[in-house]
């Protein structure tokens, strides 16, 4: 088993003892109580908070941290060890003493007695550094792991990128005994989420958001709700979406969402590859050569991702190197956003904006793909998702102009696809039948900004932007005045996260369950980004 260890850190007994019944509701599967946290510290106090956390019936484990390893105030070596020595009289199931301390004539005599007369209490030898990744994270763990083999070795660093991870899951793959291993800060969520699908002894939670005890502590909630804690077992499938930044996507509550209502073993989980190409290469190496290819597969079990900004490049660079599979429209956009991780650690790579784009605008049209042949459509923006949307549009045969306001860029897009391009002040004077924004124009916080003069919107047009927060921008609401039909960002956002998954998991996903979590995801964010403006 993985306890979801959740620690209580407050100044005084009765603050912490709301804290553990609070801790205890939300779903805790163990109390790291952080004795270093109460002030005045006093072996009196210990009794009074073990005799409270006790009342959870849940396993308590002791903790009472060293300054220099992350702990809360400055405590002399004897009063730590006098709190630890008595933790273990009063029946703490777990004491954590670092390593470094532990190894020390006093601290080791006294702990060792205390644990003679009480061998139930486990012994949880660690160490931390919050400077930055370990130079040998596998000396460090087999230098405690030798010197003291009943006890349970902690090793926890901080990690600067995620990359810096995989040494510290390496332990856990390979390892045979209880362990716990994680990474600190915003990169090392991963550790702290797949600790459970590798077998760790614990992984550590905040109560709340204030109560973080590490830096990149998740929250109890978070770990049970958005990263389905309770699901994760060995042969859990997992996936995610690669990209920086991340933490705005909303994949992992779309296709957690969606593994919830289907009853899929799988979990998804955001992953912030900082860097370009070398570190996104370095990151999907990692990946392949700890066992990619589903979660019946071993290792790390990752079965497919999601790919966004800056990486997409980088996603069809990697295959083709490889000499792997890419779907032929992706090598003609120049992008992969999808990558599937066959047995053998085979990748292939596909693109689902463009059919989601075409989709969403053939779909409110009711027409199919190939009656947009001969068609005029304006197509505003030359990046990405302009590339994809020109693409599927020229496949198909219709009569593109690009707009744009790095005129060059326009040329460029319009020379490759074969289509007409002009400056983005054209757009007033534009005939045609569709109008795509492919532009960031309008998109939150700067919602008052429109990429179409008013005088261009025509009541016969169908005007679609692809942006989808906020989903009525301002061009759609001003072309909804002038008397057209209006397609939002989400109906292409929502097609091509329902391609992906269809890619990855090999079944189709539940439309409505997405459409829920985006209209509840866009409910929270769009008035929080609006108020910060
Ligand atoms: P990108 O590659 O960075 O391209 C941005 C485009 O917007 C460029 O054409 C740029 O023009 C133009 N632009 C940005 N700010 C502008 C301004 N102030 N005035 C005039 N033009 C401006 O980004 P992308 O990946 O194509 O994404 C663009 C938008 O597409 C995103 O914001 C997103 O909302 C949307 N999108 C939606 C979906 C979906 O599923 N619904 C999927 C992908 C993207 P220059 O060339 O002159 O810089």
């Amino acid at each position: 088993m993985t306890y979801l260890a959740v620690s209580i850190g407050s100044e005084t007994v009765e603050t912490a003892a709301e804290q553990i019944k609070a801790a205890k509701k939300a779903g805790a599967e163990m109390l790291e109580l952080r004795t270093d946290y109460l002030a005045d510290l006093d072996v009196e106090k210990i009794r009074a908070l073990l005799a409270a956390a006790r009342k959870t019936a849940l396993p308590l484990l002791v903790t009472c941290r060293d300054r220099v390893q992350g702990g809360a105030a400055e405590l002399s070596p004897e009063l730590r060890t006098r709190i630890l020595v008595e933790a273990i009289g009063e029946g703490a199931d777990f004491i954590d003493c670092e390593f470094d301390n532990f190894v020390l004539a006093d601290t080791h005599e006294k702990i060792r007695a205390a644990l003679a007369e009480r061998p139930q209490t486990g012994l949880i030898l660690s160490t931390h550094d919050f400077s930055g990744p370990l130079t040998n994270t596998a000396k460090v763990f087999n230098d405690i792991a030798r010197a003291e083999p009943e006890a349970i070795p902690k090793v926890v660093y901080k990690a600067d990128h995620i990359n810096d991870c995989f040494a510290a899951m390496d332990l856990l793959l390979h390892g045979d005994r209880d362990a716990i291993v994680l990474c600190m800060g915003p990169a090392g969520l991963i550790t702290r989420v797949l600790a459970k699908k590798l077998g760790a002894f614990a992984t550590f939670a905040a109560l709340d958001a204030a109560h973080a005890t590490a830096p990149g502590q998740l929250t109890v909630a978070e770990l049970k709700g958005a990263f389905r804690w309770d699901n994760i077992g060995e042969a859990t499938e997992v996936f995610g979406v690669i990209g920086s930044p991340v933490g705005h996507s909303l994949s992992p509550a779309i296709f957690n969402a969606c593994f919830d209502a289907q009853h899929i073993d799988a979990l998804y989980l955001p992953l912030l590859v900082e860097g370009e190409k070398p570190e996104f290469d370095t990151f999907l190496s990692n990946i392949i050569t700890r066992g990619g290819g589903g979660g019946t597969g071993g290792g790390l079990g990752f079965g497919g991702f999601s790919v966004t900004i800056p990486h997409k490049t980088h996603a069809l660079d990697f295959i083709n190197h490889a000499g792997e599979f890419v779907e032929p429209l992706a090598e003609t956009i120049g992008a992969v956003n999808t990558l599937k991780i066959g047995f053998g650690g085979i990748v292939s790579g596909y693109n689902t904006d463009y059919a989601g784009a075409i989709d969403a605008l053939t779909a409110a049209m009711q027409i199919g793909p190939h009656d947009l042949h001969s068609m005029k459509v304006a197509v505003v923006g030359a990046g990405g998702a302009a590339r994809a949307v020109v693409a599927g549009l020229a496949d198909v045969g219709a009569r593109v102009t690009i707009y744009n306001r790095t005129i060059n860029k326009a040329r460029d897009l319009a020379g490759e696809f074969k289509c007409r391009y002009a400056a983005l002040e054209k757009l007033g004077a534009m005939d045609a039948r569709v109008l795509i924004n492919c532009t960031s124009i309008g998109m939150c916080p700067k919602v008052d900004a429109t990429p179409v003069p008013t005088e261009g919107l025509k009541p016969d047009m169908v005007v679609f932007d692809t942006v989808y927060n906020p989903r009525q921008t301002k061009l759609l609401k001003e072309a909804a005045v002038a008397g057209g039909m209006c397609i939002s960002g989400i109906e292409m956002f929502i097609r091509q996260a329902m391609a992906q998954y269809k890619i990855c998991i090999g079944q189709e996903a539940d439309e409505e369950v997405i459409r829920k979590t985006i209209s509840d995801r866009l409910q929270i964010t769009e008035p929080r980004l609006q108020a910060s403006r």
